[in-house]
């Protein structure tokens, strides 16, 4: 079988981290690649395919209308817009500019996050001004309520396990006081799996990646009412064209949403609780490695397993467990967003059985070589993460 990764000189691997756009988000699902080949070839009206998706997308979040875009970060910038321009075509074209249009846009402090690149950036993209709502860990009702006052052309709120957590407004009560006001709200969940949530809280748009846990071609769902949506359809005829995305993109996001319906969800738990216990069984004898079952930061229905070490025992620091691994034969990928507290999360959503195996014997294998080698506490999590910036192309650290 020709193998694509060795035929253009790639190294594969294993992706015990999640559905990481860094590392190719997901695996696409068949039926969504059989879509995407079969609208490839075909000539349509490109209007009458974004109505039918927008029907599909509706039926699935309940929400009045929908819009495939490039990926939830364009969503998001074209959903700013569509608050700043409503459907005034001289606005669309004149943007990035908005010349004596309310483009105040709103969001708390501890929402304005990096999911690759920065939250607030996607916003002033569409022309907007941020505007931070409280600090990062407290943002209470009247911060909110004082901008809304001061005039807000909409609210973004950031559900994602980026977000500080602490001391946030919740999305139910930031749609109640926008409401009251006619403010728009617009939210990122771009990596969570509650789809028809949004629409029952009143969101005026919410926004998934298509690439992520549902299983799509690279690509952005937004859903919600139809005045918005629509205004942000408009935008494909300005900034939008720079985020747009083709028949076989919609095609695959539309076949995965209607997967998502139709999946077996507590089966596919059943077989990810599975590769979890098979790790806590796996590791359970490592010294200096305390391992156990971790529920997902935002309440998605995923459990990871975490490992947090004592690297005097163990042998190794956090961070550079998770780099050897990576630098490994096979690469394993493992969650690391939090070793510099000294903790790693395996997950299980991308892995085969087979896969989740291969993953804890080189955890095994590496943490083993470290202690024999007593070389695993030199570097630093800083030297780490500087050694780990390169630059495209020379490969040589910025
Ligand atoms: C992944 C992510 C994005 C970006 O999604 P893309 O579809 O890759 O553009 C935006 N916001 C949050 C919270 C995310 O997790």
């Amino acid at each position: 079988m020709d193998d694509i990764l060795a035929r253009r000189g790639l190294r594969a691997v294993i992706n015990a981290s999640g559905t990481m756009t860094a590392l190719g988000a997901s695996r696409i699902l068949p039926e969504a690649l059989a879509e995407m080949a079969a609208i490839s070839a075909r000539f349509l009206r490109m209007d009458e395919l974004h109505d039918h998706a927008s029907a599909v997308i509706a039926r699935i979040t309940g929400a009045e209308a929908g819009f495939v875009t490039g990926c939830a970060a364009a969503a998001l910038t074209l959903a700013c817009a569509a608050a700043i321009t409503g459907d005034d075509l001289a606005a669309i074209e004149a943007l990035p500019d908005a010349p004596g249009r309310a483009r105040r846009i709103g969001v708390q402090a501890g929402h304005l996050v990096n999911y690759g690149a920065p939250v607030g950036q996607a916003v002033r993209l569409a022309g907007a001004e941020v505007v931070p709502l409280g600090t990062a860990a407290l943002c209470e009702v009247w911060h909110l309520e004082a901008a809304l006052e001061a005039g807000l052309a909409a609210v973004v709120h950031v559900v994602s396990h980026h977000t500080v957590r602490e001391g946030e407004l919740p999305l139910r009560l930031v749609v109640e006081r926008c409401a009251a006001r006619g403010v728009p709200v617009i939210a990122d969940m771009a990596s969570e799996y509650d789809l028809d949530g949004p629409a029952r809280l009143g969101v005026d748009v919410a926004i998934w990646s298509g690439h992520k846990f549902l299983g799509g071609p690279t690509s952005g769902i937004a859903a919600g009412r139809r005045r918005m949506i629509g205004c942000m359809r408009l935008q494909n005829r300005g900034i939008g064209r720079t985020m747009k995305i083709g028949k076989e993109g919609i095609a695959g996001a539309l076949a995965a949403l209607e997967a998502w319906e139709r999946r077996d969800h507590a089966a596919a738990r059943a077989r990810e609780e599975a590769i979890v216990a098979g790790w806590l069984a796996a590791l359970a004898d490592l010294p200096g490695v305390a391992l156990a079952p971790h529920a997902d930061w935002t309440g998605n229905p995923i459990t990871r397993a975490e490992l947090c070490l004592d690297p005097a025992r163990a042998g190794l620091n956090a961070w550079e467990l998770a780099e050897r691994l990576m630098q490994g034969d096979p690469a394993v990928a493992v969650r690391d967003d939090l070793a510099e507290h000294q903790r790693l999360y395996l997950d299980p959503c991308n892995l085969t059985a087979a896969e989740a195996e291969t993953a804890a014997r080189a955890i095994r294998a590496t943490l083993e070589a470290a202690r024999a080698a007593g070389d695993g506490c030199r570097r630093s999590w800083a030297e780490v993460k500087a050694a780990r910036r390169r630059f495209p192309l020379s490969g040589a650290p910025t």
